[in-house]
């Protein structure tokens, strides 16, 4: 039987954060993460270590849907109620939500993914190609078993760009770092979001410099990094992380983004965070899709 590649959503919209900004875009957004980001929004402690010590899993909000029983009150994952803290994407980590996930073979994967393209195809007939982003969750997880196959599909031989969203703790299977080191047809980005202490993930877990080099050492491929800020304490970690990154050899961009997955919570930080962003000399990446399309899955 075909291996199958888990899915909660993929949807056709525009980046919206980070180096492609505004480019039309396909997103994949793969199950599972090996963090949680119980601390978004929240507060800073205790961290996630200190609080599996205390046999807490889920930040509030996440325990809150499944005690007052949204699994059985809930068919379809684009009905889940988007929350304010944690993760944003909580329904694509947590094992508990794995009934709204898609299980789908790598022919149907790619029926489904071209059939969002206005085309049908990933270079469009004006030229503009549609870049194809890898998300989740984790991207980097067990599903590199399966890109080899997607990226050689024969329907995905005009695909030019290939994005991942990753956290940036995942060693590259050897075969897959062997194929992305061997092929030129697409240029591949690193889109590299470390999780600083905001997110509640203990540092030693989240900032891997030697990872992140071994991703910036595949030829035909480039590098950014995006760190979710609230404050000023975040960006002096942002400081310190990109020092680690650039003591093994690391120099690309630095983007900072405000914290805030639905639209209240990030306008609270948008004007903060670029003047951070101004006063600290890193970039600013807006998170577009919320300013456009307000909270809401598939975007
Ligand atoms: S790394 Fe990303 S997907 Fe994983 S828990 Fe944190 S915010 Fe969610």
């Amino acid at each position: 039987m075909a291996s199958k590649l888990r899915y909660s959503e993929a949807f056709y919209s525009v980046q919206g954060e980070g180096r492609f900004v505004g480019v039309p875009s396909v997103f994949l957004r793969t199950f599972g993460c090996n963090f949680r980001c119980m601390n978004f929004g929240i507060d800073r402690h205790p961290n996630r270590a200190e609080k599996l010590k205390q046999g807490i899993k889920y930040n509030p909000e996440v325990k809150a849907l499944i005690d007052d029983g949204i699994l059985d009150k809930v068919d379809k994952f684009e009905d889940l109620p988007i929350i304010h803290t944690g993760c944003d994407t909580y329904a694509s980590i947590y094992p508990e939500f794995k009934k709204y996930m898609m299980d789908k073979t790598v022919d149907e994967v790619v029926d489904h993914v071209l059939s969002l393209t206005p085309e049908g195809r990933w270079t469009m007939s004006n030229g503009q190609d549609v870049h194809f982003i890898l998300t989740g969750g984790e991207p980097l997880l067990g599903w590199q078993r399966l890109y080899i196959e997607l990226f050689e599909h024969p329907r995905m031989k005009d695909l030019k760009n290939v994005t991942f969203e990753t956290n940036t703790t995942q060693v590259l299977h050897k075969d897959f770092e062997d194929y992305l080191r061997k092929q030129d047809r697409f240029e591949v980005t690193w889109s590299c979001s470390p999780k600083l202490s905001v997110s509640g993930e203990p540092w030693a877990t989240a900032i891997k410099p030697e990872i992140a080099l071994a991703y910036n050492r595949i030829p035909n491929s480039k590098m950014y990094f995006k760190f979710v800020v609230a404050d000023a304490t975040d960006v002096d970690e942002v400081t310190k992380a990109v020092a680690e990154y650039n003591k093994v050899g690391i120099d690309v961009p630095v983007y900072i983004m405000p914290l805030g997955g639905r639209s209240e919570e990030y306008k609270l930080n948008t004007k903060n965070v670029a003047e951070l962003a101004m006063a600290r000399g890193w970039r600013y990446t807006p998170r577009l899709h919320v300013d456009i399309f307000g909270n809401a899955w598939g975007t």
